[in-house]
């Protein structure tokens, strides 16, 4: 079966409600006729409930950029995958500024993807490596490990559920994105192979596998194009909606 195409924007610590609300009208009007992609918004968590109701009825779905894994309690801050359920249907989890900033490892990335599955949402788990990984040829070493500790023991009846996300660490927000060989590579003989030891062949062919790093409107095709690629994820080309709409278009 084909993967459907998925066009994500994570829009970071950008984007006041009023500045979302604007944003989505644009991109709304700007991708109306695609509908053999799937379109992915992930604004902060101040604009999830606004943005949840201002896309009612529309082809563009939302998700968060973190959960935390306890369904409730004091944990002041956080926000569980119960409070996102109903309003969004993506949570990305394990971004690279997280594990970078905020101190994310395997193990935290584990317990809030099985969270984000057990309340019913769709978990966008992300891996790669680091320049001074990739330098020392690690990056073999280090997706492997991350994709393989970050959903060990996730049924393999939920599998299908999961989209991941490579993103080596050195592309993002630099503009210097990998290549569309390279990334595909690291998508087919590391990722897959790692899906398939966690699951079965099958649903490691079916969890689609994006690309994110420096992506924008001039290089996002050269990416849709390879087989492993299923999509991107986007940060800063996702806050300009004739950009984003652009990289859409090309993932059709
Ligand atoms: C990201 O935030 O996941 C990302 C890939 O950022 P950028 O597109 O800006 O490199």
């Amino acid at each position: 079966m084909p993967r459907t195409p998925l066009a994500a924007g994570n829009w970071k610590m950008h984007k006041t409600v009023e500045e979302t609300l604007m944003l989505l009208d644009e991109l709304v009007k700007q991708t109306e006729d695609v509908r053999e992609a799937e379109i992915l918004v992930c604004p902060p968590f101040t604009s999830i409930h606004a943005a949840s109701k201002r896309l009612q009825g529309t082809h563009i779905q939302l998700g968060a950029q973190n959960v935390y894994w306890e369904a409730e309690g004091a944990f002041t801050g956080e926000v569980s995958a119960g409070m996102l359920a109903g309003l969004c249907t993506y949570v990305i989890v394990g971004h690279s500024e997280r594990r970078a900033l905020f101190g994310e490892t395997d193990l935290t990335v584990n317990l809030r993807a099985k969270a984000v599955l057990a309340a019913g949402l769709r978990p966008i788990v992300c891996v790669g490596e680091t320049l001074d990984e990739n330098e020392a040829n690690r990056t073999a070493d280090v997706v492997s490990r991350q994709v393989r500790a970050g959903l060990e023991g996730i049924d393999r009846q939920k599998a299908r559920e999961l989209v991941i996300a490579y993103e080596p660490v050195w592309a993002i927000g630099t503009g210097r994105a990998a290549t569309p060989e390279g990334a595909n590579d690291v998508i087919e003989v590391i990722i897959r192979p790692a899906l398939e030891y966690l699951f079965d062949r099958e649903s490691a062919q079916a969890i689609r596998v994006l690309y994110g790093g420096s992506m924008k409107p001039s290089n996002a095709a050269s990416f849709f194009a390879q087989p492993g690629i299923d999509g991107g994820l986007v940060g800063g080309a996702s806050l300009d909606a004739a950009d984003f709409a652009a990289i859409v278009a090309a993932a059709v």
